[in-house]
């Protein structure tokens, strides 16, 4: 964190040639369960994590805005009156979206003043922690700070998914930024993504010993484009004709009438939204009864579910949760959007080195691109830093 505010200070110094007003930071998220379910306006069980994205920003005088990242070498320049998504393209579109998306949420942008931004991650891209959350909650949480706009942490979220929906163009729910912005240490958010409920619940890691591994696969998976997409035009079809306005609406018991209403895959991609929901809600009874070694089977039977329902698996995946769990996981699964990106197990903390072991040597032995794999801990969300 230190060395992250460090070279974001230095890197506004060397962009900007001035110092900045502050810092704000942001983590990225891992999703303990609860996958595909936001978009059903069902439940889903995120936590921060501690690796974050740093924002250094200073306001200026004019009505310009400018934004750098470590990741870019240009520095995109926009004046607010040109703020429309149509202007937005690349990396800067997720930055520069936030400030439109909170002109939908009542910042009166002809009014506010422009600012340098230079941003800074170690939130791995494109690995199913979603660095476009961090991003997008760290300039969320200047902004709301820069233009006094007083907005809570849940209307950030909703402009944070606006941002990613309408101008990236990702179709991705409220999760993530749900994650980023109300995680809490060695907790979980436990949100209702109909009413936007969230509550924290205690994860009790620490305590029990265990740690959370990310076994990122290096497949890398392409939110706004095919596989994602399709999933949920799959669930707003069963939704239709199961004849509920979300498939958060359904329970394990209209399962039959679905199997004789539905297509085979509709079917089965119902099928998972139902059971997903079910296992969040198990989960949280779970952690609160019983902490987080009881909760193996739940992740178990959601990345079956993942791989043979809703088929958003891959085959690095699911050697990455076998191999796991074979070492001596406690329960393990792949986690984010699919079609790549990273599995997640919960491992006893004395086992790390030898299931890490076994996952490298599981994919050397398939020829596969060796994964990285790091463990997370469950961290508090957006804030000012400094
Ligand atoms: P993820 O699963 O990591 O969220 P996405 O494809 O949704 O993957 O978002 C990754 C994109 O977000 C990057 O390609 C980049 O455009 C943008 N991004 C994330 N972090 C940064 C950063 N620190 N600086 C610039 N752009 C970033
Ligand atoms: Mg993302």
């Amino acid at each position: 964190m230190t060395n992250l505010c460090s070279s974001a200070r230095a890197g506004f110094a060397a962009r900007f040639g001035r110092a900045p007003d502050g810092l704000w930071s942001a983590p990225g998220r891992v999703n303990l369960i609860g996958e595909h379910t936001d978009y059903n306006e069902g439940f889903v069980l995120p936590l921060a994590i501690d690796r974050r994205t740093i924002v250094a920003l200073a306001p200026r005088d004019d009505r310009l805005m400018r934004v750098a990242s470590s990741f870019a070498e240009r520095t995109v320049e926009l004046g607010l009156d040109d703020l429309i998504p149509e202007n937005l393209a690349d990396w800067s579109a997720y930055p520069l979206g936030i400030a439109w998306a909170l002109g939908q949420f009542g910042a009166d942008l002809g009014a506010v003043t422009g600012f340098d931004a230079y941003i800074v991650s170690d939130v791995p891209v494109g690995a199913g922690l979603s660095s476009s959350a961090a991003i997008e909650c760290a300039v969320a949480v200047a902004l709301n700070d820069l233009w006094q706009l007083g907005l809570e942490l849940r209307t950030l979220a909703l402009a944070g998914q606006l941002a990613e929906n309408q101008v990236v163009g990702a179709p991705t729910g409220i999760m993530d930024q749900s994650a980023s912005l109300l995680g809490r240490v060695d907790a979980v958010v436990f949100l209702d993504c109909r009413s936007l409920h969230a509550e924290v619940i205690p994860l009790g890691c620490d305590p029990a010993g265990l740690d959370l591994l990310i076994i990122d696969s290096q497949v890398s998976h392409a939110h706004s484009t095919g596989g994602y997409a399709s999933r949920r035009a799959s669930c707003e079809l069963g939704a239709r004709l199961m004849g509920v306005p979300a498939l958060r609406d359904l329970g394990v018991s209209d399962l039959a009438r679905a199997a004789e209403l539905l297509d085979d895959e509709t079917f089965r991609r119902v099928r998972h939204i139902v059971t997903e929901n079910q296992r969040v809600l198990e989960t949280v009874q779970t952690l609160r009864e019983q902490g987080p070694t009881a909760i193996g089977a739940l992740l178990d039977a959601s990345h079956l579910s993942m791989r043979d329902d809703f088929e958003i698996s891959v085959p690095e995946l699911d050697l990455a949760v076998e191999t796991a769990r074979a070492a001596g996981a406690i329960g393990a699964r792949m986690t984010g959007g699919g079609f790549g990106g990273a599995a997640i197990a919960l491992i006893p903390s004395g086992l790390r080195p030898v299931i890490e072991a076994a996952v490298g040597a599981a994919f050397t032995a398939r020829g596969y691109v060796a994964p990285v794999m790091f463990v997370v801990r469950a961290a508090d969300g957006a804030h000012k830093v400094e």
